[in-house]
């Protein structure tokens, strides 16, 4: 029964990012061993202290880029990995239309270069920060993974070539067993306050930008659109806990380690080939829900205003959260008051974010 007491080793890119820090707590928790990589470009050393100091012990860090084969080839031949958690990549959407090869460059290019050296090493179990903005304008709601994909920005498109490239490369080879986790729309905040999301600039996505409002770093929020064919006119998605997330992944590694088990001898071992599984809560939320959610739990007035939509956005995005429920057995816990709540927490005790509170 040794088994029972090795801990399994994770790789994770892009460790010391805003869902990759949440993993890594989540992955500790759950009794793994964690290798973050990641270049630092959309995070700092700080939020690798904070996850230190959370989990009693220093995490091991190095910090390079997952285009840089050579570093990676290394950090393979020193380490026996059961598998990688890979989130590391660009992600703001407009910066995407702007700048294509780069998010071309860093989400696929580098994507291929960690699947190379993963296959020299033979490491072959893989868990890909996908999205669903890969649905892009859905047909039916709640979306279920066999639903049709169609992207219409460089990030989207970025996320969909690295799912073919996942599926193709099972199809080559069936001893990858690659799991594409499709988050809806990760917010909220580990419950200490210490580690949470911290963009860098002025911040595009809803649930920054109210609680930069509530903390009084900006003055108002504007709703982008309120006539669409929603409950209250304004953009419905849904919104998952980022802990729930963390815990999603470590559900999908438990799967992977079950179903690649030389142990075990039932139906499992059949490979996993490439498996696309929602992450998101079931449930959608709409813009309006969501502020006045943030200004109960706050206590704080979070002024808006109505202003046209913006390009590129859709009414109403919401999970269907079954097949992670039935294969993985996990499924999302966490409310919108939860959320809010976590939220202003981190964003109240760290008014900066990491970079100028010690
Ligand atoms: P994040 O920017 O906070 O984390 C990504 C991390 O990857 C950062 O720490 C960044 O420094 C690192 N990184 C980027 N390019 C790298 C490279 N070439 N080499 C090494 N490290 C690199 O983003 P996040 O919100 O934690 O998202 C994690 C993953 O999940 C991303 O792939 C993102 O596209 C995906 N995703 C995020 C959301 C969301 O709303 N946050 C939704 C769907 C999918
Ligand atoms: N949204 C908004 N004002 C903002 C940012 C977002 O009204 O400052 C709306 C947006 O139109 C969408 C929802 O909030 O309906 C979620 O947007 P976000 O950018 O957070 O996520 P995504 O568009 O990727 O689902």
């Amino acid at each position: 029964m040794l088994e029972n007491f090795m801990k399994s080793k994770i790789l994770v890119t892009g460790g010391a990012g805003y869902i990759g820090t949440h993993t890594c707590i989540a992955l500790y928790e759950a009794g793994y061993d964690v290798v973050v990589y990641d270049n630092l470009s959309n995070s700092s050393r700080e939020a690798i202290n904070r996850v230190s100091t959370l989990i009693g012990q220093t995490i091991e860090f190095i910090e390079s880029d997952i285009r840089d084969a050579e570093v990676l080839k290394q950090v393979f031949a020193s380490h026996e990995f059961f598998g990688v958690i890979h989130f590391a990549g660009l992600k703001a959407v407009g910066e995407s239309v702007s700048k294509p090869l780069l998010y071309y460059n860093n989400n696929v290019g580098g994507t291929i270069t960690l699947l190379e050296v993963m296959a020299e090493y033979n490491v072959k179990n893989l868990v890909f920060s996908s999205s669903a903005t890969v649905y892009g304008d859905p047909e039916n709601l709640p979306i279920n993974e066999g639903s049709p994909r169609s992207c219409t920005n460089p990030y989207g498109q970025s996320k969909l070539a690295v799912e073919y490239i996942l599926e193709d490369l099972a199809i080559s080879d069936n001893s990858w067993n690659l799991i594409a986790l499709r988050y809806f729309n990760p917010v909220g905040a580990h419950s200490s306050g210490q580690i949470g999301e911290d963009p860098n600039d002025i911040p595009n996505n809803l649930m920054p930008y109210i609680s930069q409002v509530a903390v009084g770093k900006l003055d108002k929020l504007s709703i982008f659109g309120n006539d669409y064919p929603t409950v209250d006119g304004t953009g419905v998605r849904d919104f998952i806990h980022v802990t729930d997330l963390a815990q999603g992944h470590v559900a999908a590694l438990n799967y992977l380690e079950q179903r690649t088990s030389s142990i075990n001898h039932s139906d499992m071992t059949k490979p996993v080939g490439f498996l696309p599984i929602n992450l998101g809560t079931g449930k959608g939320t709409s813009v309006l829900e969501l502020v006045f959610a943030f200004s109960d739990v706050s206590r704080q007035a979070i002024p808006y205003q109505f202003t046209d939509r913006r390009a590129g956005d859709i009414a109403s995005c919401y999970a269907s959260a079954d097949k992670a429920k039935t294969l993985l057995g996990w499924q999302a816990e966490l409310s919108i008051a939860d959320m809010c709540r976590d939220t202003w927490r981190w964003q109240s005790m760290n008014p900066n974010g990491y970079t100028k509170v010690v």
